[in-house]
């Protein structure tokens, strides 16, 4: 704020570069949103109107809603039960001539399998664009592996306020094709030619030009600084939450409850990023729905939530694109018994304790 700066500038080109590096990626545009990166992703493949892009329906509505502003049809998909990530076996069954694009999420930080996805759809013409949103910064393959979001075309990461990594808002979109990012950065601010943003510098001039009907995507410098300090912090950050998950898994296998909720799975090459801790009720063996735990557990103080409810049971989903539950078995049945618990970085042991406690309380006391 010092600087006199407030709106994109250098501290937004030294983010980009800084996470470009980071990453491994040519490029990186930083914008205002996760969101703004699937959309102009999209928008620089040319998705519009008569396409169709995957997506899978456990997802936050921002994976889908940009497929609709291109005026292309969201073609949702199920996911696997393990993972909650879509099968690479239904993202192929859902292929049209029509598809142009694949939103490749990867739920809770648990990546999908992204490479033999991009190895599926790289020969039929069809980009995998990774809504990256829960998983910076995991690797893929183990240590030497490259980033979640690099494997894709294009990878979009969210700098909200709750995900790994965060700006207040904020967003980048990576890579490592030029016309890609060009397109990118030209639509992200007014569609008005490159670096509109300096002409507020001794560098810059008056005079621009608007090739296109743009967007207002860009990110702030303010949020840029709040990045750069975050992104140094991403790897410590990372190994927090794993700790953390860890101390989950032994806590609640350990407890009297141990039987009643289902642990998630790291994935084999232990990449995942546990942005969310996503646990599941045998409800088959207990006397109050999810709801009714999410509500005892809320009484005793801790806040718990559901990621994500399924985007076709949704009101907008089943209206305007006529999803049901039945063509989405896994994913309507495991939404009934999923719930996250608390996790973040400042997380202590005690805290986790008393969410063990909590729920050998509230699980506990609904045994049949
Ligand atoms: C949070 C989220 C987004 C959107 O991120 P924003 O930065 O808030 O636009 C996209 N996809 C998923 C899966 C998310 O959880």
């Amino acid at each position: 704020m010092e600087s006199g700066w407030l709106t994109t500038g250098a501290r937004t080109r030294e983010f980009e570069a800084t996470f470009a590096e980071f990453v491994g990626s040519a490029h990186a545009v930083a914008l205002n949103s996760a969101t703004a990166a699937l959309h102009l992703g999209l928008e620089a493949f040319g998705v519009g109107a008569g396409d169709e892009v995957i997506v899978p329906t456990w997802t936050f509505t921002a994976s889908a809603e940009v497929i609709v502003y291109r005026g292309a049809r969201p073609v949702l998909v199920d996911v696997e039960g393990e993972t909650l990530n879509a099968s690479l076996e239904a993202i192929v069954a859902a292929i049209t001539p029509r598809t142009r694009a694949v939103m490749a999420v990867h739920i809770a930080g648990r990546p999908m399998a992204v490479r033999e996805l991009v190895g599926e759809l790289s020969p039929r013409g069809i980009a995998v664009i990774e809504d990256t949103a829960h998983a910076f910064p995991s690797r893929i393959g183990g240590a030497s592996g490259p980033l979640a979001g690099t494997v894709g075309a294009v990878g979009a990461y969210s700098f909200y306020a709750t995900k790994t990594i965060t700006t207040g808002e904020g967003g980048m979109l990576v890579t490592d094709d030029p016309a890609i990012a060009d397109r990118a950065r030209l639509m992200s601010l007014h569609g008005i030619s490159h670096d509109a943003w300096k002409r507020y510098t001794a560098a810059g001039s008056w005079y621009y030009e608007v090739e296109d009907a743009g967007f207002k995507y860009n990110m702030t410098d303010m949020a840029a600084a709040m990045g750069l300090v975050q992104l140094s912090r991403a790897e410590e950050l990372l190994s927090a939450r794993r700790e953390l998950a860890a101390t989950y898994a032994l806590r609640i296998a350990r407890s009297s409850v141990g039987d009643l909720i289902e642990l998630p799975t790291d994935a084999p090459d232990g990449s995942h990023a546990w942005h969310l801790y996503i646990v599941r009720l045998a409800l088959e063996r207990l006397t109050l729905d999810r709801g009714q735990v999410i509500d005892g557990l809320k009484e005793l103080g801790i806040g718990t939530s559901v990621h994500f409810i399924p985007l076709h049971l949704h009101p907008y989903y089943r209206r305007d694109w006529g999803y049901r539950a039945p063509d989405f078995p896994v994913a309507s049945h495991e939404y009934q018994r999923v719930i996250s618990l608390p996790i973040w970085p400042g997380m202590s042991t005690a805290d986790i304790e008393r969410v063990v406690r909590g729920l050998v309380v509230v699980v506990g006391g609904a045994r049949r």
